[in-house]
């Protein structure tokens, strides 16, 4: 999970970035001229990343953010979702900007207006009778990933830091299910939810476990009040106001995906995909 998440911090970083210019060194040329730059060298692995990395048989204390953007303050929603569609697992999407990386465009039925020319080939795709075809169907699908925003606390140090995202991740989402769980309490008691920035409180975010089938996660309240304020000063101006872009979620409008699944798997019988697809 780690690796992934290593790769795509990698991935994204490297779509920012103008490509790295060629200079064919010529021979006699003069001299290059040396300026190194401590900086940029360490500026190249990224230290934590974004999201937050849950080791194994730890307790971590959170103080989580509401989610600052306009959809997420109207709705009152601390939870960012992002449905990505990674590509067939043997031949993973092509960024067309960069070759060299990968790409994984965000799903139209979340990040579009609901029609997702990938997930109509897959749909297509997992109807067909071809166990191959069958299967690259549920490849092609989109894979959801569902995080909150945290200030997480350093044992170490006895400092908050932030931001960080926390990805509730497994099959069975505890961390989700649980974190909901005290939202809709606070709720009923008519009390402060514990992510309120004035009136909250940081919460457990327990790992038990290293192994697939070992690991559980679950959520308490720690139930010592902690106005945001107090944990950083700063919180709110480091805050992540727009999680998509901070991200570099790519959305392709339909030509594009169609246009990236040709190039990926030019095998396809297209003739028939753009009969009943389109
Ligand atoms: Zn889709």
């Amino acid at each position: 999970m780690a690796k992934k998440v290593a790769k795509k911090t990698t991935r994204k970083k490297a779509t920012k970035k103008a490509p790295v210019k060629k200079t064919a060194a010529k021979a006699g040329a003069k001299r290059p001229s040396f300026k190194i730059s401590g900086a940029a060298n360490a500026g190249l692995v990224q230290t934590g990343g974004l999201f937050y990395k849950h080791e194994p048989n730890t307790t971590v204390m959170a103080c989580v953010i509401p989610r600052m953007d306009p959809e997420g303050l109207e709705n009152g929603l601390i939870w960012n979702t992002q449905s990505l569609h990674y590509g067939p697992d043997n031949a993973k999407f092509k960024n067309p900007d960069n070759p060299e990386r990968t790409i994984a465009p965000g799903c139209l039925q979340e990040h579009g207006d609901g029609d997702c020319y990938i997930c109509n080939v897959a749909d297509w795709l997992k109807q067909n009778d071809d166990f191959r075809l069958k299967a690259l169907g549920e490849q092609l699908a989109p894979s959801q990933q569902i995080f909150c925003q945290v200030w997480i606390f350093d044992q170490t140090k006895k400092e908050w830091y932030g931001p960080r995202l926390y990805k509730s991740g497994g099959c069975s989402k505890t961390i989700y299910k649980g974190i909901n769980s005290l939202l809709n309490m606070a709720e009923q008691m008519g009390s402060a939810p514990f992510c309120d920035p004035d009136n909250g409180q940081p919460i457990a975010l327990i790992r038990e476990g290293s192994t697939m089938n070992d690991t559980r996660y679950s959520v308490q309240q720690t139930g010592q009040p902690m106005p945001y304020d107090k944990m950083d000063p700063d919180w709110l101006s480091k805050a992540i106001t727009d999680v998509d872009a901070k991200l570099d979620l790519r959305v392709m409008d339909i030509n594009e995906q169609k246009q990236l699944l040709f190039q990926t798997l030019p095998d396809l019988p297209w003739e028939d995909i753009e009969r009943e697809v389109g």
